[in-house]
């Protein structure tokens, strides 16, 4: 990053995220371009939400065309995208014939901001949540959040939360009890590097969270939309949750999140109940109703599905790579050694942007149009990147 850049954004920017790697002009398709003009393939994907990579043209358009027909009106008052993009998110998610609402916000934080406040409706208090989960930074979804050094500088943090180690039933069937309003799970743990819940997980959590008359609360932010091939991770498991929060990709760039009731959880909320300003404008709807036509249009959960496993297999090719998981273009690499940095710099240097989520594990969520060649050049890049990442 060029001096001047570097020295105006630390002293105009708040240091929550640390030094930025890079100051970034442009992109299109799956690549980007910083300042000095270098090229990148983005294997991120602005962390899972550029679903359809960078100035996609359906985005662009739907944006534009809404931007300047009616671009806000305050939910006092209803549009089109709106009721849209509600519909169309219920039959991806799948209802299972129950009655199905969507609350509509601008964050995944706020997504289950709305969702945590919903499970309050039911009369009860206590939430049971997952070790490495996490749920957002806003106060509620921090109480979620298991990360010690996110949660600690901000205790008291509200709510009643249990945690329990993630995939194991029988400290679930513990923890949960009569009392208890919802069980929260990611079906796939993005920020903790890709951790996918253990075959019958969530369907034991599905009969427990019955059992004791809870709520099954999926937040599949980071999974749903798609990445994983699937509309969502959960869906190969034929488990119905209550509630599911979606974000990162459903705007594909444009801010939007959502909050979708099931069965009960649908109604949980009267009016003045909650609410949100700019949630569920036409301008982030009509961004959304794009990300969804262009998926269902360009067969792009056959094309994740496919070009996940073929990446998933390369990466696995090399000694240094223990383990490679996921689904689809949710990747997470874990290192035989703890060299996560060392691989991600090593990857920008080559001209690949990639994570580092945990020091062990190297995170992939690249855009779903991700093409072939792209990912071919990545894979012969690979033993070079971590050759020069171990040495
Ligand atoms: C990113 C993420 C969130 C928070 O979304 P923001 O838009 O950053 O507030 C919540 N849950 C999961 C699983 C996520 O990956």
């Amino acid at each position: 990053m060029s001096t001047g850049f570097t020295e105006r954004y630390r002293s105009a920017l708040m240091n929550t995220f640390g030094a930025p790697k890079l100051v970034l002009t442009r992109g299109e398709g799956a690549h980007v371009w910083d300042e000095d003009g270098q090229e990148y393939v983005d294997l991120l994907g602005g962390i899972a939400v550029n679903a359809l990579g960078h100035a996609h043209p359906a985005i662009v358009q739907a944006v534009t065309t809404q931007l300047s027909t009616l671009g806000h009106i305050s939910n006092f008052f209803a549009s089109a995208p709106q009721i849209a993009l509600a519909e169309k998110l219920l039959a991806v998610v799948g209802t299972g014939g129950r009655d199905g609402r969507v609350f509509f916000t601008n964050s995944g934080t706020e997504a289950n901001e709305a969702a945590f406040k919903l499970t309050r409706r039911t009369g009860r208090t206590h939430l049971v949540a997952m070790t490495g989960s996490f749920h957002g930074r806003t106060m509620g979804s921090l109480a979620l959040t298991s990360k010690e050094a996110y949660r600690a500088p901000f205790e008291p943090l509200p709510g009643d939360v249990t945690f329990v180690p993630y995939g194991d039933v029988d400290a679930l069937a513990a923890a949960v009890t009569d009392e208890t309003a919802a069980i929260v799970i990611e079906p796939i743990q993005g920020e903790a590097g890709v951790v996918v819940a253990p075959e019958g997980f969530l369907a034991a959590a599905r009969s427990i969270a019955d059992e004791h008359g809870a709520l099954l609360w999926l937040d599949e932010i980071q999974s749903g939309m798609g990445r994983t091939g699937q509309w969502l991770a959960s869906a190969p498991s034929g488990v119905t949750p209550d509630i599911v929060t979606l974000a990162k990709g459903l705007g594909g760039g444009f801010p939007i999140g959502a909050c979708v009731g099931l069965g009960r959880a649908a109604t949980l909320f009267e009016p003045g109940n909650h609410g949100t300003t700019f949630g569920g404008n036409p301008v982030a709807c009509a961004a959304g109703l794009a990300v969804i036509a262009t998926i269902e249009e360009d067969g792009l959960l056959e094309h994740v599905t496919v070009l996940g496993q073929k990446l998933r297999d390369g990466l696995a090719a090399d000694p240094r790579v223990a383990e490679v998981t996921g689904e689809g273009l949710l990747i997470g690499v874990v290192l035989t050694d703890e060299r996560s940095a060392e691989v991600a710099a090593a990857a920008l240097r080559a001209g690949f942007i990639l994570n580092n989520a945990t020091p062990t594990r190297v995170r992939l969520a690249p855009p779903l149009v991700l093409t072939g060649d792209d990912a071919e050049a990545f894979l012969q890049a690979w033993p070079a990147i971590l050759e020069e990442a171990f040495s």
